[in-house]
């Protein structure tokens, strides 16, 4: 079968992987003249992806023992995790080496423009050229073209990430987030890449460039690199295929993020997994993501009981969160897949049942979207 996939990111390229490698003749598409730039992304991730792809060193920029979480009132927990800083341009171009090995062909400088009976249209040097495609995958992002071009796109929330590469002197063996009303909607990351480099940044519905300027006053080192980028809010009604089954989406073009932290890097590439699974099996694929779509859910539910507290509930989490108990749960179990933990949460720590109430609030809430609180 011929298989056009639109966008060379972490889900599009390893669709092209898994997909390749069950014999299909797959085509990647990707607008940009090389794969993994501009970087949009902090780069991190848990050991779960390790489970999809081969562990490669050579991506790894640091590996992280603890976060330290800082509290509006300004104490801060250190809370032991496994996180590994990548190099997400590395990254990006490691995937498509793996997908070329297996066989996909990388057509770079070739952006989608729409679709044209059983062909897709694509733009290259100025020029439109058709391909024909039997299945059309969407990985092409958050303001996903596929979708549009489908009919399948519904509007959807972003929130701006906004972030710099700045100079100074870090810690190698953890990264800061930020809590409070004064990163209403989210939180401020502070990620070392190495000793004298970090990734600073906000992400935010609301004004994420005034929170930005706020905490890098905190870190006034010498700015040597920008990075930013829309990152889709997960919302269950984003449709992932067509009537017809011809044109699937994944990764952020289906809205398949954490909306606790942002993170799309190893949900998007599980969403390849199960598209290339369903393409194999014939099965269904929008039923197939239902597990994930289960743990996304839970993600969001978080977010949005998070986004009701005030900076006395912030306090008081924070202290929470100083908990051996809590910490060996997270570190046997990746923070990516809440269904694994979720219950067990209030047995190790009995004191987040005094945020029952901001939970169940937002559960009874209609299910779309992500509320200010
Ligand atoms: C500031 C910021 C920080 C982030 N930090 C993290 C993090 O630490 N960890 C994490 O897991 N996630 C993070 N994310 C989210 C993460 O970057 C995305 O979830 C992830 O990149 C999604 O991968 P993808 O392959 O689905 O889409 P993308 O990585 O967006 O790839 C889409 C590809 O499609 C190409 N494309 C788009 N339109 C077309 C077209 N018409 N024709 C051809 N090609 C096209 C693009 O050039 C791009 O290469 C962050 C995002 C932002 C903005």
């Amino acid at each position: 079968m011929r298989i056009s996939i639109i966008g060379a990111g972490p889900s599009g390229s390893y669709a092209a992987f898994l997909l390749a490698n069950q014999g299909h003749d797959v085509h990647v598409f990707e607008e940009h003249a090389s794969i993994g730039n501009p970087v949009q992304c902090t780069g991190i991730v848990t050991h779960a992806i390790w489970d999809l792809i081969p562990k490669n060193d050579s991506i790894i920029k640091l590996e992280l023992d603890k976060v330290k979480i800082h509290a509006p009132n300004g104490t801060t927990v250190d809370f032991a995790l496994k996180e590994f800083i990548l190099d997400r341009a590395g990254l990006d171009k490691y995937i498509a080496q793996l997908a070329k090995k297996a066989g996909a062909t990388y057509h770079l400088n070739h952006k989608f423009a729409g679709f044209d009976g059983t062909n897709i249209r694509v733009r290259h040097n100025g020029k439109e050229q058709t391909f024909p495609s039997d299945i059309t995958i969407g990985a092409d992002g958050p303001t996903s073209e596929v979708a549009k071009a489908a009919d399948i796109w519904v509007p959807r929330k972003v929130w701006g990430g906004v972030q710099a590469t700045i100079q100074g002197n870090y810690d190698q063996t953890a990264f800061d987030v930020f809590f409070g009303e004064e990163f209403k909607d989210f939180f401020a990351w502070v990620v070392p890449e190495s000793k004298t480099l970090a990734r600073i940044g906000i992400a935010s519905e609301h004004k994420a460039r005034d929170m930005f300027e706020h905490i890098t006053k905190v870190y006034p080192g010498k700015l040597v690199g920008w990075q930013s980028g829309p990152i889709p809010i997960y919302d269950k009604n984003i449709p992932v295929q067509n009537k017809e089954h011809t044109v699937f989406l994944v990764g952020d073009a289906a809205g398949l993020v954490k909306a606790t932290t942002g993170g799309g890097i190893i949900t998007g590439m599980l969403s390849s997994k199960i598209l290339a699974a369903s393409i194999a099996s014939d099965k269904d694929y929008a039923k197939a993501l239902k597990p994930l779509r289960k743990d996304l859910g839970w993600h969001w539910l978080i977010r949005r009981t998070l986004n009701t507290f005030t900076d006395k509930d912030y306090n008081k989490l924070v202290n929470y969160m100083d908990s051996q108990k809590l910490q060996q749960l997270l570190k046997t179990h990746p923070r990516d897949f809440p269904t694994q933990f979720i219950t067990k949460l209030f047995f190790v720590q009995p004191r987040f049942a005094l945020f029952a109430t901001n939970f169940i609030k937002q559960l009874l809430l209609p299910r779309s979207g992500v509320s200010n609180g």
